[in-house]
């Protein structure tokens, strides 16, 4: 390679590995914080699962109240009616048709709401384990970053140490060309595969590549703006 194209690739290399760096903590970082947010979640989800059994559980409540009152109601009427003691006969036969189909909605609604019951107990749990595991989830993120936190920042400060080390190695004239091609988030070395630049698929001129290849000048794609490299061959 061109001594120049080779300074240029030193510096690539280092920006690479910083990037590299930067965006695994950034990687850590972020799990932990949507672990944060999922475990969140995860308590309103459980809280909420909780707040829906309980009111099942009143609602039966009330539910078996009202059916044990009509129940008895129904047994008493049956009794005077049984041993002639209602003052009226008649509408203590219409009081006792009225608990009768009462009690038989209570009962009704008594199954259901237990089945409800049933559900909303299941479902809470679920939720219990879900926020169990969102729980482990982020104790785990919070490790992951922690065993690499202090390592990831030794390499970073090394990293960014050569980083500095070979820009102060590429010749001036490239300093400002190289820095826009890293302002834009492109890719400063490009190979070129029969002929055409692997980033942006321009064709290069052959004339160019030869020169590259016989290290007598630095060219970059014109498509891409990334400087050519000579190639596997
Ligand atoms: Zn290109």
């Amino acid at each position: 390679m061109h001594p120049e194209l080779v300074a240029i690739s030193n510096l690539w290399q280092a920006d690479v590995r910083v990037d590299s760096l930067r965006a695994e903590h950034e990687r850590l970082v972020a799990t932990v914080n949507s672990t944060i947010q999922a475990q969140k979640d995860a308590i309103a989800a459980r809280d909420a699962a909780k707040a829906a059994l309980d009111a099942t559980k009143t609602e039966e409540r009330h539910n078996s109240r009202e059916l044990d009152s009509y129940a008895q109601k129904r047994d008493a009427t049956k009794k005077m009616l049984d041993d002639g003691s209602a003052p009226n006969y008649e509408m203590a036969e219409r009081q006792l048709a009225n608990c009768i189909a009462l009690v038989d909605e209570l009962e009704t609604k008594g199954l259901d709401l237990l089945d409800r019951l049933d559900a909303r107990t299941a479902e809470l749990a679920a939720a219990e384990k879900a926020r169990v595991d969102a729980e482990s989830a982020e104790k785990a993120a919070r490790q992951a970053l922690g065993a690499r936190d202090a390592a990831l920042r030794v390499e970073l400060t090394e990293a960014l140490r050569v980083r500095e080390v070979v820009w102060k190695e590429l010749p001036f004239d490239y300093q400002t060309p190289y820095s826009e091609i890293r302002r834009r988030k492109r890719v400063a070395l490009v190979n070129v595969v029969e002929g055409n630049c692997v980033v942006c698929h321009m064709r290069v001129a052959p004339q160019k590549l030869n020169e590259v290849m016989l290290k007598r000048a630095v060219h970059t794609c014109v498509g891409c703006g990334g400087y050519l490299l000579p190639g596997p061959g």
